[in-house]
């Protein structure tokens, strides 16, 4: 509990960090980009090659602009939008996406629960984190393998709750799995820091999972990872299930068998 607290301070100064710089620097480039759409207009009337340059420099401005909005919605000045999600619609709505990102060499498979119950989660920020994941997947299989994805409906129960500091209740599994490399427990101990990074400078960024993470935490969510040395590597995203005009179920261990009832 200790370890999740440091984890979500340092998530917290580094979202606070990266916010503030990206900001200003989005202001920084605003400026620059006005002052070469002037210089641009100047320049039409003669035909100097100057304009050449100029139109390379507001490329690259561009790029920077579309950088700093990435690192905001990193640091999460971007407010999440939840809303009602069927994560097994939006699963194979991505295998696509999925299969490029993951070559030829790693095999895709999809375990998709019936009558998966609706997550109350952001969209597109579920789409970035499984994204993530797969890459991690991918890159921890240089040789090929297999990933697979699973939806589930979950009952974490009180005893498992309190032990994580979460609610106890019902939540939408999305587990992401690769045969790959697998983890140290060194490794894995430090997989969600931000900036931890095995993969080498220019490769990795240490930002994937403590994104996935922030990202759960901040949506109600619980996550949780397995991981064996030389065996592979499973990431567990718990969402927490969207309910109808009705208050959220609680379900007490003792109640788990019998469907529908609540304690409250
Ligand atoms: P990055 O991918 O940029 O290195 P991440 O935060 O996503 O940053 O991951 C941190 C580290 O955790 C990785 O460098 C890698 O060592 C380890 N890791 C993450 N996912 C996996 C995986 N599926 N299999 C093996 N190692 C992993």
């Amino acid at each position: 509990a200790e370890e999740a607290l440091r984890q979500a301070q340092k998530m917290e100064a580094v979202g606070q960090l990266t916010g503030g710089i990206a900001h200003d620097f989005n202001n920084l480039m605003s400026v620059v980009l006005s002052g070469l759409s002037l210089l641009e207009r100047r320049l039409a009337k003669g035909d100097s090659d100057v304009g050449k340059y100029v139109a390379a420099a507001r490329d690259g401005a561009n790029r920077a602009v579309k950088l700093t909005q990435r690192l905001l919605a990193f640091s999460r000045r971007q407010p999440l939008s939840p809303q009602a999600l069927d994560a097994n619609q939006m699963v194979s709505e991505m295998s696509e996406i999925l299969r490029r990102t993951l070559g030829e060499t790693i095999h895709l498979e999809t375990v998709l629960a019936g009558g998966l119950w609706k997550a109350h989660v952001d969209a597109n920020q579920l789409e970035n984190a499984v994204i993530n994941l797969a890459v991690n997947a991918r890159d921890a299989m240089p040789g090929g393998g297999s990933l697979t994805i699973e939806t589930a409906n979950c009952h974490l129960d009180d005893v498992y709750a309190v032990e994580h500091e979460i609610r106890a209740g019902q939540y939408v599994m999305v587990a992401v799995t690769d045969s790959g490399s697998g983890m140290t427990p060194d490794v894995m101990a430090k997989a969600f820091e931000p900036f931890f990074t095995t993969k080498g400078v220019g490769k990795g960024t240490g930002l994937g999972l403590s994104q996935v993470f922030g990202f759960v935490k901040q949506s109600g969510g619980h996550l949780k990872i397995y991981s064996e040395l030389n065996h592979g590597t499973t990431v567990k995203i718990y969402l927490p299930r969207l309910y109808g005009a009705s208050k959220p179920a609680r379900i007490a261990v003792d109640d788990m068998a019998a469907s529908g009832s609540s304690s409250e």
